[in-house]
């Protein structure tokens, strides 16, 4: 896309720098990018907060700075990251932010695209906190902060689960009471909606075809994960739900479990609401089955002979299996599977696990291009398969800078 344009406009474009805020409970990460090149010209990340243990790393360039300092709340949080911004002569108060875009992790039913936030919004999404309350009300801090320390700058909220908001109905709707289901919002909603998109589009692009003629399986594998099944550029099912515990096994979480286990816990084993919580998504997934969420601790198990390690594995690989044979057959055909996220860029193994065996579906990776030491977006399949097999990098800061600014740039006077 930039290749196109003048050095000029270039630089001009480039001049304009956007703040991207990912506010969890107790951590901020943030980067100051640039929206058109992606260029990252700074990037930090606040641990602990509350505790008495806080910390911040922040990096500019090759110069990073850590230190070990309570911060108070999440406005502390963002102050002492703006006070290293200008350690390094970037004071955000005065000039260079041209907006700020946060990751919102529920929208609800009611946000399904980048959204300029005033304090209706903020309200509105602080009221969705009955939705996801794990992060939305940390999304809220980080937006107050923002506001706090930047008034004039126009903040824009990414939604985690705009992308799937059109899900077609037979794939949003669970089978319980409708009108229990309507009046608690129960539906499957789908989350790392903002990676999807980037990388389905990326995908496409990559190959040379535009989005919406493409049939794609997209595997978003990090500590979180989640698979998507697009036609033509949109989706038409994930594998995450009303909340992004459903779907497959994760670093920490569960993924889809009979229901009637929570059920059993709370008989069986006398686990309140805060304690099923705990277990589901705190003390699940491959923790849960192998005491580590760390794909690379869990190769070193696996190495050492762990059985336990071993059988996490192999139940994180059937489950992925599980998931693209469902959207090989919902799709009717796929012309792209895609692997993206820390596990998904990295592991070769888990890639090759996969898909194996189904060179009758016209998938295949090929071993020398699966395991090759590059780090850009490639294409994995046998250069004569039906089917892409693709590893195409992630970046979820770089696509809500761009959908920040371009937010601010439609909405005139929001600058
Ligand atoms: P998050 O969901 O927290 O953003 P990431 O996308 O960073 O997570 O993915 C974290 C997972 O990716 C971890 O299980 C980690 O082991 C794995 N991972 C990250 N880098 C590598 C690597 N170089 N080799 C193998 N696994 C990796």
């Amino acid at each position: 896309m930039t290749a196109t344009r003048s050095g000029e406009q270039e630089t001009a474009v480039d001049s304009k720098l956007v703040l991207v805020v990912n506010s969890g409970s107790s951590s901020i990460k943030y980067q100051l990018v640039a929206p058109v090149s992606g260029k990252v010209a700074a990037a930090g990340l606040v641990q602990r907060i509350g505790e008495d243990n806080g910390s911040i790393e922040h990096t500019d360039g090759d110069r990073t700075m850590t230190e070990e300092i309570r911060v108070a709340d999440h406005t502390a949080g963002l102050r002492l990251a703006f006070e290293k911004f200008a350690e390094t002569g970037r004071d955000l108060t005065v000039a260079g932010v041209t907006a700020v875009g946060h990751r919102v992790v529920h929208g609800g039913e009611i946000f399904y695209r980048p959204t300029l936030i005033d304090d209706r919004v903020l309200r509105t999404i602080s009221e969705l906190s009955t939705l996801a309350p794990l992060h939305n009300p940390a999304n809220v801090r980080g937006i107050e902060a923002v506001r706090t320390l930047l008034p004039e700058v126009a903040q824009v909220a990414v939604f985690d689960t705009a992308f799937f908001h059109g899900l077609p109905e037979a794939a949003r709707t669970y089978a319980i009471d409708r009108q229990v289901a309507r009046a608690h919002g129960i539906r499957r909603y789908g989350f790392h909606g903002t990676s999807h998109e980037y990388v389905s589009g990326q995908a496409a692009q990559f190959l040379g075809r535009p989005a919406d003629s493409l049939n794609q399986i997209v595997f978003h594998l990090g500590n979180g994960a989640s698979v998507s099944a697009l036609r033509g550029g949109r989706p038409v099912d994930t594998s995450m739900g009303l909340t992004p515990l459903e779907g497959l096994v994760m670093g920490t979480r569960s993924g889809d479990l009979d229901p009637g286990i929570i059920l059993h816990l709370m008989r069986a084993a006398q686990l309140d609401i805060s304690g099923v919580d705990r277990l589901l998504n705190r003390g699940s997934g491959l923790r849960g089955l192998a005491g580590v969420n760390d794909f690379r601790e869990l190769r070193r198990l696996i190495d050492a002979g762990d059985a336990d390690a071993r059988t996490a594995y192999d139940v994180y690989v059937h489950r992925i299996r599980h998931y693209l044979g469902a959207y090989l057959i919902e799709l009717g055909g796929v012309d792209a599977i895609t692997f993206t996220a820390g596990v998904g860029e990295n592991n070769p193994d888990i890639r090759a696990d996969a898909l194996a065996g189904l060179q009758g579906f016209g998938i295949a990776v090929d071993p020398g291009r699966n395991t090759a030491a590059d780090r850009t977006a490639r294409r994995i399949s046998p250069a004569d398969a039906p089917v892409a097999v693709l590893v195409i990098p992630t970046n979820e800061e770089l696509a809500i800078a761009r959908a920040a600014l371009a937010v601010t740039e439609a909405e005139p006077g929001s600058q």
